[in-house]
């Protein structure tokens, strides 16, 4: 739904330890008690008792864990083990000895003796090489944190009880915590701390669960009950996204579970039909981090880099430098050839809860992208400046979104001139013939298709934006998502309008929305000679391997019979029926 959000949006980035894509409301656990108070006791008396207390906090420790023991449902499993390692722990002389003997001696309370005794433990453990003993720390600190849960008397959550589908989100999971947990109502795992050999992060790869550690600050930024994103290969987490993002990042997430490992044997492989026509197939990202999944499934370039994320959870606009450095870093690896670097799309329905941009009526055909950077010029001056440096660098490229007509684009080039030669001036290393590339999203720049490809050096169609403006289908209104048809005749229409003009005029033709990434329309996009293809990283190797088995002729075919439809219930069913029969392994019909 075209709904405003009351919620801020804001990213976290951590490190992806378990791969997959979830999305779902959050359940914060909540039990480690943070601050640990010190008093000093006054007479033998207080003593004697605060030893009492401790002693009887350890006993109450062990019987939670005999009980969480009992209901166990795997008494095979790892988790009766790991319960006993807790109980011996609670259990070991020397560990209740030298916690006894700091009340005493010195006169403090149990709370804060047994921080004392985990230091030295912590000292101990630092030491170790092994990353795996390492990390063992945490089941002291964890059995600790029992102890002190009983000091304090206070009642904290119980995983078991978690009954709704969620994605847990701790400052780092213990052992107990996660054998607790009906595993199947678990989405993914979000914490503060942890690393590759965490304990979260060896429970969820065997349970195969999406898992995010080390991202510091995620049980102090969400609530229970706050929806998050999140991806386990790049470590990426969104809060509180955006209905775009939503919708982007269930098709992540399909694209996710259709992936086979076997499709990666050959994923970098280029996209090249049997009778020799080749297609350029890049990678759409938001963040700098899904670049090495982005290599990893055969892209070598960037055909779409959304920058809006670097605008969020900022209170002021990114710096030039900080531009700078995202843009490069793109760029400058050896793997990514190169780089198309969209100027923002900002406004619309993409984060209207920020401040600075007021609530419209219509945002979808408000004061968004293009439209917003020829209003808020500093801001693009900005981030153009950042992109012409980091185009010193490597093969990068500008396209700027939401183009409606010529004018705009001319005006946009007057303000890339000024900046290319403000640049000059300064002597600072620019690609002075850096491409420019212009969103095909508008009818009316389809319309005018021909005069635009004119002004600029390539076009890329935005088909999620194109179909929600030739259909009128609010893009994120599930209400009439069943209309939202990339089939529609009108659609192919449109985009094989876009394709011949933008090659009447001798400019290069690609695709960046959903659709070049949908393995049922592959035939049909290389039918109409695209000339790239730009997707979510996941669908690469598919629509790959789906070019490599074709031939143009076939394609064109399909195409040429597909063209003579007027409905999308013709359309649809005849290209699924083709695309299935002569791909069975990658275009799978779901009967839902
Ligand atoms: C599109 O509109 O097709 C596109 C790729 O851009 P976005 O989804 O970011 O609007
Ligand atoms: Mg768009």
């Amino acid at each position: 739904m075209t709904a405003h959000f009351a919620k801020r949006t804001i990213v976290l980035k951590g490190i992806g330890v378990s791969p997959g894509i979830v999305s779902g409301s959050v359940y914060v656990i909540t039990h480690r008690i943070a601050r640990i108070s010190r008093h000093k006791l006054s007479d033998k008396a207080l003593i004697r008792e605060e030893i009492i207390k401790f002693s009887s906090a350890l006993e109450s420790s062990i019987k939670e864990l005999a009980d969480i023991k009992d209901k166990l449902n795997d008494p095979e499993g790892i988790g009766p083990l790991i319960i006993d390692a807790h109980i011996m722990i609670l259990k070991d002389e020397g560990f209740i000895r030298n916690t006894i003997a700091h009340i005493e001696n010195e006169g403090i309370n149990a709370q804060w003796a047994l921080e004392k005794t985990v230091s030295r433990y912590q000292e101990i453990f630092k030491k170790i090489e092994d990353p795996y003993l390492k990390e063992r720390i945490r089941d002291i600190e964890d059995v600790v944190q029992r102890i002190f849960r009983h000091l304090s008397g206070i009642k904290y959550d119980k995983i078991s009880d978690i009954e709704e589908e969620t994605i847990i989100v701790a400052r780092d999971l213990s052992p107990a915590d996660t054998i607790q947990m009906k595993v199947e109502k678990v989405l993914g795992f979000a914490t503060d701390i942890g690393g590759k050999t965490s304990h979260t992060t060896i429970v969820a790869r065997s349970l195969g669960i999406p898992a995010v550690v080390g991202l510091e600050t995620i049980t102090s930024e969400v609530r229970t009950d706050d929806i998050i994103v999140m991806d386990g290969t790049s470590g990426v987490v969104i809060v509180n996204p955006d209905q775009e993002t939503l919708k982007r990042y269930e098709d992540k997430k399909r694209h996710h579970l259709a992936m086979e490992e076997d499709l990666l044997s050959d994923a970098f492989l280029p996209a090249v039909t049997k009778d020799n026509y080749s297609i350029g197939v890049g990678a759409n990202i938001e963040f700098i981090e899904e670049i090495p999944s982005a290599v990893l499934h055969g892209a070598n370039g960037v055909g779409l880099f959304r920058t809006e994320f670097l605008y969020v959870n900022k209170e002021r606009l990114p710096t030039e430098e900080e531009h700078f450095l995202q843009y490069k870093s793109v760029i400058e690896g050896d793997q990514i050839k190169w780089a198309t670097i969209r100027t923002f799309d900002l406004g619309g329905d993409k984060f209207i809860s920020d401040p600075r941009l007021a609530e419209e009526m219509n945002p979808a055909m408000g004061l968004r992208a293009v439209r917003y950077c020829l209003r808020e010029r500093q801001s693009f001056i900005i981030q153009l400046r950042a992109i012409l440096r980091a185009s010193a660098y490597g093969n990068t490229g500008i396209m700027i979104p939401m183009i409606s007509g010529v004018e705009e684009i001319k005006e946009v080039k007057k303000i890339i001139h000024e900046v290319k030669q403000q640049l000059i001036s300064e002597r600072i290393p620019i690609n002075q013939q850096i491409k420019l590339g212009i969103m095909i999203e508008v009818p009316s720049a389809v319309m005018m298709a021909d005069a635009l490809a004119r002004e600029v050096d390539f076009f890329s169609i935005g088909t999620n934006d194109l179909i929600q403006y030739a259909l009128a289908i609010d893009r994120v209104n599930e209400h009439v998502a069943y209309l939202y048809r990339p089939c529609h005749p009108a659609v192919l229409r449109l985009i094989k309008q876009v394709i011949d003009a933008g090659h009447r005029a001798g400019i290069k033709v690609a695709m960046c929305g959903e659709m070049a990434g949908d393995p049922f329309c592959t035939m049909i996009l290389l039918g109409l000679e695209l000339d790239g293809l730009s997707m979510t990283p996941l669908a690469i190797p598919r629509v790959k391997r789906i070019i490599r088995e074709s031939t143009l002729k076939e394609a064109k075919e399909l195409l040429a019979q597909v063209m003579n439809f007027t409905r999308t219930d013709e359309i649809e069913p005849y290209i699924k029926k083709y695309m299935s029969r002569r791909f069975p392994q990658y275009c799978v019909i779901n009967h839902e």
